[in-house]
């Protein structure tokens, strides 16, 4: 506020300045048209007479002037004011500037004190008939005062004006920091994380602007914060059950006597639950480190599918081994075929798809693995016939810790993690997963990446 007062005044005062000196000349211009005027009448009449100082007294009554009229030699032969010269002695006196000028046929113009009147004169002299000049005079205190009472209305008009100036100031400075206050304390509320901020102002002005982003970062924040607990109560309820049962097997074989063959099966519930632990904690670490890195991976290198995907179902063969009802596994993916990708990420993807095959797929499934080529993209396929995924579930299928069939997945030693950290890989690698069930027919899932 203090830098605009400053500002005001400093306008004002240059405009007043500006002001004043432009009416001062305008004043001064019209007095010396005026007597100009008045001195080209004067003028015509001294060529009536021969009496001059009379014929200039009575005129300076007419034309309110002192009127004084010279000879070619400067010597006054007439004046208003009887400041007539001695012919013989005023010979020797300079002669005014205004009459030289006057008799080299110009308009003589000068401003002098003057010692007779004890004042300070505006002259105006002219050239008259038969060589002799016609001088006007007319104290400056005349227009001084003008000038005087001019200068006292801009005074007034200025002060005035910067008044108003001082007092609009102070009520925008007034009503801008009374909004900026009101912003802050929104501001301090957010960071309480307090996110139920005020409507925002619906002013188009720069704090409005400001207001309605505050309002949109805190239901931003809002629902980070939503996130972030119902991330922090789903991993401490995933963590529950197998911290529950390895204090409960511990305790147990800590407080009684049993024999070896318990024993082992009670240490064995404990490592299978430690190892839940421990897979829980790695995806969870592996999907945090996939979040961080906005920026995209590169695809990392151009990769034969038919190799990883043999990769994959070696290992989801192997651990099916035991298994009475094995999974059987068809393959139908073109030798040449490349994608590019990081290697590892897509075998990580893939293993997930094809162990959730086995794992949800049932009793004697058959999961089948295959891979074509569109354009520019690449489409591998993890189809399997088990008993597929309700509708209801699908869309949901890829968010963090979701199950579509709770019992059975905790069963199966599932994190609800994998299908996460797969499409997040898949994103990583300028790639994107889809699902496609049908109850009772069985369910593909379809993986898409650039073509190598
Ligand atoms: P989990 O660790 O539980 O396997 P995922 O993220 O890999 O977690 O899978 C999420 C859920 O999707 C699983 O719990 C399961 O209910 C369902 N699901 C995944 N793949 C299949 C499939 N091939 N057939 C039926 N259900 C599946």
């Amino acid at each position: 506020m203090a830098s605009y007062v400053a500002l005001a005044v400093v306008a004002g005062v240059i405009a007043s300045v500006t002001i004043d000196r432009s009416l001062a000349e305008q004043l001064e211009t019209q007095l010396d048209r005026r007597l100009t005027a008045q001195a080209h009448v004067v003028a015509r009449w001294i060529a009536q007479t021969k009496h001059y100082d009379r014929l200039a007294t009575r005129l300076a009554t007419v034309v309110a002037a002192r009127v004084t009229i010279v000879d070619a030699s400067g010597v006054a032969i007439g004046d208003s004011e009887g400041a007539v010269d001695d012919p013989g002695a005023a010979a020797h006196a300079p002669v005014p500037s205004e009459i030289r000028t006057a008799h080299s046929g110009h308009v003589g113009r000068a401003t002098r004190y003057s010692a007779e009147r004890g004042q300070d004169m505006r002259y105006v002299a002219v050239p008259a008939s038969s060589e002799l000049a016609v001088r006007l005079g007319v104290p400056t205190a005349e227009i001084d005062s003008t000038k005087a009472s001019l200068r006292g209305q801009l005074l007034a008009a200025s002060s005035v004006s910067l008044l108003i100036a001082v007092v609009l100031a102070v009520i925008v400075a007034r009503t801008l920091s009374r909004r900026l206050r009101q912003l802050s304390a929104v501001a301090e509320q957010i960071g309480r994380g307090n996110y139920d901020t005020p409507p925002p102002s619906r002013s188009p002005d720069e704090i409005g602007i400001l207001s309605r982003t505050l309002h949109m970062t805190a239901s931003q924040l809002r629902q980070i914060d939503a996130m972030r607990r119902e991330f922090l109560s789903d991993v401490a309820h995933e963590l529950r059950t197998p911290v529950t049962s390895i204090r409960g097997y511990a305790e147990t074989l800590t407080a009684s006597e049993m024999d070896d063959g318990t024993r082992t099966e009670f240490l064995q519930v404990i490592h299978r639950n430690a190892l839940r632990i421990a897979r829980l904690v790695d995806d969870l670490l592996q999907l945090q480190a996939l979040e961080d890195s906005a920026i995209k991976r590169e695809a990392t290198a151009k990769v034969a599918a038919a190799t990883i995907i043999d990769h994959v179902l070696a290992t989801a063969g192997a651990s099916a081994i035991a298994d009475p009802d094995r999974p059987r596994f068809e393959v139908g993916v073109p030798p040449a075929l490349c994608v590019l990708a990081d290697p590892d990420g897509l075998e990580q993807i893939l293993q997930n798809l094809v162990d959730n095959a086995v794992k949800y797929g049932g009793t004697g499934v058959t999961v089948r693995v295959s891979a074509a080529r569109h354009g520019q993209r690449v489409a591998i396929a993890v189809a399997d016939n088990g008993p597929g995924i309700a509708e209801a579930h699908l869309p949901r299928i890829f968010d963090r810790f979701y199950r579509a069939d709770s019992g059975r997945s905790r069963e199966q030693g599932g994190s609800g993690l994998g299908l996460a950290i797969a499409k997040k890989l898949a994103q990583s690698m300028n790639g994107h997963i889809d699902v496609q069930s049908e109850q009772g027919r069985g369910t593909t899932f379809t993986l898409e990446l650039p073509a190598g």
